[in-house]
């Protein structure tokens, strides 16, 4: 059976058939390797948004979650410092990063729940 390869755009992840070239929504060029299928260490993480609170934080990496996009969650300086679970604090802000590819995307998913 043959394999069909598909074509990937680096920018929203969406798969298309092989004789597609451009993504519709994005307008970039298709690439044949999956975005998701980068090493770790080749992905630039940026800020895609900013909460009061681990719980909007972790509410936001959910619905990340559910779309297949990589984040991680970091604290402000305070309560790191103070090796204090953020979730403690009201008003603690945690920071949520995404790759640079999946940024776009990940802000229209959390725009509801940013500050
Ligand atoms: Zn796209």
């Amino acid at each position: 059976m043959e394999k069909t390869d598909y074509r990937y755009c680096p920018k929203c992840n969406a798969e298309y058939e092989p004789h597609i070239a451009f993504c519709s929504d994005c307008n970039v060029t298709l690439v044949n390797e999956k975005p998701i299928d980068v090493p770790l260490d080749q992905i630039e993480w940026v800020e895609a948004g900013q909460f009061s609170g681990k719980v909007y934080g972790e509410m936001a990496g959910e619905i990340l979650a559910n779309n297949d996009i990589p984040y991680f969650l970091k604290s402000d300086f305070f309560s790191a410092a103070f090796n204090i679970s953020p979730v403690n604090m009201p008003g603690a802000v945690v920071k949520l990063f995404v790759p640079e590819n999946d940024k776009e995307h990940a802000e229209q998913l959390i725009m509801d729940i940013t500050d």
